[in-house]
């Protein structure tokens, strides 16, 4: 039979613990990778997009301030070529006189003035000052040779000069513009401008703006940081350093290259810098944008902070890295909660699967339970059928035994009443020729044996009556009174084979019925007076004890017992070893099924030393109120 409940071993597979829904330990490590490459990626985009956009507004601003320089200089270009047209300037060239040169001197000093140049002045063809515009200054280039100058070479050659250089008079640093002045086609003096750009470099301060322009020489003339001044943005050597001394452009000044801490070059002519602070503060970088001049060939470079852009960058590529962190610890936990939404589902599943299941059992077991039922009780409507139509049987049975029984001893029977007959004939004819004779006492008493012979004869026919009559399984015997009884009825046929009979049996009342009792005992008895019948001594002994609320009564005979080969057939229906019709072979098998029904049993054994004993056991009653001791 199978177990309503399924095993664990039955559960469905989605029940167990799927391992890989465990969290894998290298999950973390990788999202705080990617975190990183997260924060990463957001700060690299966000600094070039924020370069990008720095490099956007300074090409603006460089354009702007690199077209300022150059008309800074442009506005002068003019001045020195002015100078041709004023005859004073020609004739003192051509005939140099105090009056003349005090005239001169006078008109540069106005043209100055006018217009916003540092210094004009006028070199003959030796190179030696004739006239200036600062006559009156105490460091006047009045008289001074200029000749070493290059611009006043390229001048004297009818090039236009140009030339930055520091004053070696004041050490002041200034732009020369340079001219040959012409008479009759022969170049007959040299007027020089000498404009500042510091102007220049005030402004970029003002306007916070980061810039510096470096010479043909590579040299920084003009910053907005002084501290860059006079820095080479190019590559010095030993012989380059000389070289640059000796030419007295930059007065005295120490040469040192503009070392970047970092370069990084991010197109033809934009990098990134690295440049130390100033007076030892931290480094900073910059995104140096470089643009060359058209006049003079210069080159402009702006200086763009990118320290707001990074700072951007950070922020961004910090926000970056919080936001995926969230969303990554959002989807881990949405994740999570899927897992187990669907470890729920398939649990639930699993369950409602295996509910089914056992729901579908239980109606099959009960329709089974419930067919099986109706088997039973059909079964059982078969067997009380059975039953009926054996205990049917059995009555018939009984009744044909106990007739057959009564057959048997009708011979007897009619020897018994015959008897009383006989002696009744006898006496009532002797009765009445006392009556005649008038001897009424001894009539009387004849009439009182006569009596005693009538009553005996009625409980022999009273006997037969009860004997042959119908009775059922359930009743009451006292055992005492059924010896009695069958003993009784056995009378005449003891009397013609006499029995030794020892009774060591208590008397018991039994659960069967009285007359059922009776005709086993009979039936026994008969067999064992019949098995002795050929023998002299013939000894019966019926003893009895209680076992286990039964009562078993042996009934033993010294008679030659039973041949080995026919025991086995001692209790089968119609099995008799009786000639003739002395037996009918029904007594055992009758005697056995009416101690069954009674709920007992009858059994035979062959001692060894002879006989036979047929041992009859049948369920004991409580003793009768009437016997039982009062509880007091
Ligand atoms: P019946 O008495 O009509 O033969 P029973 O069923 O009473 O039928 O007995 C069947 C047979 O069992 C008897 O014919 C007899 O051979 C044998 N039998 C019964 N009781 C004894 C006994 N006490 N000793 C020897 N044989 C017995």
């Amino acid at each position: 039979m199978q177990s309503p409940h399924p095993s664990p071993c039955a559960l469905p597979p989605s029940l167990t613990v799927n391992p890989r829904l465990l969290p894998p330990l290298y999950l973390p490590l990788l999202a705080i990778l990617l975190m990183f490459g997260c924060g990463y990626l957001a700060y690299h985009l966000s600094e070039q997009a924020g370069l990008r956009a720095l490099a956007d507004s300074g090409e603006r601003q460089l354009e702007l301030h690199a077209r300022t320089v150059e008309s800074a200089i442009s506005t002068h270009t003019y001045l020195p070529s002015l100078l041709e047209l004023e005859d004073g300037v020609s004739r003192l060239l051509l005939a140099p006189s105090e009056a003349r040169r005090t005239r001169v001197n006078q008109y540069l000093e106005g043209l100055n003035q006018r217009s916003g140049s540092r210094a004009i002045y006028l070199l003959d063809r030796s190179g030696r000052v004739v006239a200036t515009s600062n006559w009156r200054d105490a460091d006047s280039f009045q008289g001074e040779d200029l000749s070493f100058r290059a611009y006043f070479q390229d001048a004297l050659q009818g090039k236009p000069g140009r030339f930055y250089g520091v004053g070696s008079t004041t050490g002041e640093a200034g732009y020369y513009l340079a001219h040959g002045l012409r008479h009759d086609g022969q170049i007959i003096g040299v007027a020089v401008v000498k404009i500042r750009l510091d102007p220049l470099e005030q402004r970029w301060q003002r306007a916070q703006l980061q810039a510096f322009v470096s010479d043909d020489n590579g040299i920084v003339i003009l910053s907005s940081d002084p501290a860059r001044r006079f820095k080479s943005v190019l590559p010095l050597d030993a012989a380059r350093r000389a070289q640059l001394a000796a030419s007295l452009q930059y007065h005295w000044t120490r040469f040192e290259e503009l070392q970047p801490l970092g370069r990084e070059r991010l197109s033809a002519d934009t990098e990134l810098l690295t440049l130390a602070g100033a007076n030892g503060a931290r480094p900073l970088a910059y995104l140096a944008q470089t643009l060359s001049l058209n006049d003079p060939p210069w080159q402009f470079t702006l200086l763009s902070p990118v320290q707001e852009v990074r700072r951007a960058a950070t922020s961004h590529g910090l926000l970056a890295a919080v936001a995926f962190a969230l969303l990554a610890f959002l989807l881990i936990a949405w994740n999570e909660r899927r897992k187990v939404l669907a470890t729920r589902l398939a649990a639930r599943e699993a369950l409602e699967q295996a509910n089914s299941q056992l729901e579908r059992r239980i109606t099959e077991r009960t329709e089974h339970l419930r067919a099986s039922n109706e088997h039973l009780k059909a079964q059982i409507r078969e067997r009380r059928q059975a039953e009926e139509s054996l205990r049917r049987t059995q009555d018939d049975l009984v009744q044909a035994g106990k007739l057959a029984v009564i057959g048997q001893m009708s011979t007897c029977i009619a020897h018994e009443l015959n008897q009383p007959l006989a002696a009744l004939r006898t006496l009532s004819g002797n009765t009445v020729r006392f009556l005649a004779r008038g001897d009424s006492a001894t009539a009387s008493s004849n009439l009182q044996t006569i009596g005693e012979l009538v009553d005996h004869m009625g409980r022999i026919t009273a006997s037969l009556r009860a004997f042959a009559r119908r009775s059922d399984d359930r009743g009451e015997a006292e055992l005492g009174k059924a010896v009695d009884a069958a003993l009784f009825l056995l009378h005449p046929r003891l009397e013609r084979t006499p029995l030794q009979i020892h009774r060591a049996c208590a008397d018991a009342r039994l659960a069967i019925d009285q007359t059922r009792l009776e005709q086993i005992l009979v039936n026994l008895i008969v067999n064992a007076a019949d098995a002795m019948s050929a023998q002299a001594d013939r000894q019966l002994w019926l003893a009895g004890q209680v076992d286990d609320g039964h009562y078993r009564l042996s009934v033993r005979d010294n008679g030659p017992g039973v041949p080995p080969a026919l025991r086995g057939q001692l209790f089968e229906p119609f099995f008799t070893t009786k000639p003739g019709e002395q037996g009918l072979g029904l007594g055992l098998t009758l005697s056995a099924s009416l101690a069954a029904a009674a709920g007992g049993s009858l059994a035979a054994s062959h001692p060894d030393e002879g006989g036979t004993v047929f041992e009859l056991r049948l369920p004991l009653l409580p003793p009768s109120p009437a016997e039982s001791p009062r509880d007091e």
